[in-house]
């Protein structure tokens, strides 16, 4: 089928302006902007990348056992292509001056981890490590998250972790909502480009600015919402945990539902205590 790459350009043009000022969630046919920017990133896919092999379409799975099971997710889109959505997410922020953060921080902490994940954490905002480094949970409460992940059978590495602000708050305060509301489009375009299946939001901060609803945890816990055509679940922040131990097995319940989305199996203890792969 002809396509006017005019008329293509023009309406990228037009909604990488909205999502400029902000402006996500606008619909056209029933479709969601996450819909329409996949279906975008297919067709780029046929009009950019003419000499695109199927060999070289991901299959963004986790191992061969795990069903492919996000209907939305349109599973010929290239890991480059993904990729690629972020590198131009980080290029637009640049070094980030919008907000007073910025006048505070060592380095910005834009996310990490795989950009085809099925999974994608997110969390409050980095601490003295993660300002130090320019990575996400990687201190105290990132060697718990990293715990937490290798429980549901899966590595760091295989998920995507980021933060409703990019740069430090001073003494670990909680964001402001002027800080929050001006970086967290970059999360939302971030969540956009990856396109997980499911996302954990850690805590308060990320589950209020993700959903919108200043609820309290415990009302939000437990079930699943919606993102951008991604499942939401809502768990305790490491941080909080490493406080309150007891709080864990509620927190690996929220993951269980996660886990359950993604047709994931925790792995199988051996004698030895060594865990091996689950199914
Ligand atoms: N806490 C967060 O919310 N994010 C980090 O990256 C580290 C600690």
């Amino acid at each position: 089928m002809a396509v006017d790459l005019e008329l293509q350009a023009a309406v990228a043009a037009r909604i990488q302006y909205f999502r400029d000022l902000g402006v996500f969630d606008f619909y056209r046919r029933g479709l969601s902007i996450t819909d329409v920017s996949v279906q975008e990133r297919s067709a780029n896919l046929i009009y950019q990348s003419p000499l695109l092999q199927e060999s070289e379409i991901s299959a963004r799975k986790f191992s061969p056992s795990v069903p492919e099971t996000h209907s939305s997710r349109s599973a010929d889109i290239a890991a480059a292509d993904h990729a690629a959505a972020l590198q131009a997410i980080r290029a637009d922020l640049g070094d980030c001056q919008r907000c007073p953060l910025a006048a505070t921080r060592n380095k910005i902490v834009f996310g990490d981890g795989d950009s085809n994940a099925r999974l994608l954490f997110v969390g409050e905002g980095p601490g003295a490590d993660e300002d130090a480094q320019g990575l996400p949970f990687v201190g105290r409460g990132g060697q718990l998250l990293n715990n937490m992940i290798n429980a549901m059978g899966l590595k760091r590495e295989q998920v995507y972790i980021a933060n409703i602000v990019k740069c430090r708050p001073p003494q670990n305060r909680v964001p402001e909502p002027i800080e929050a509301n001006t970086c967290s489009p970059f999360l939302f375009r971030q969540i956009d480009a990856v396109h997980p299946e499911v996302i954990v939001a850690l805590g308060a901060t990320a589950a209020t600015y993700l959903l919108g609803a200043k609820t309290s945890l415990g009302a939000l816990r437990g079930r699943l919402h919606n993102f951008h055509g991604s499942k939401l679940i809502v768990t305790y922040h490491p941080a909080y945990l490493l406080r309150d131990p007891n709080q864990k097995k509620a927190a690996w319940a929220d993951l269980q539902i996660a886990m359950r989305e993604l047709g994931l199996r925790p792995p199988k203890r051996t004698d030895s205590g060594a865990e091996s792969e689950g199914a």
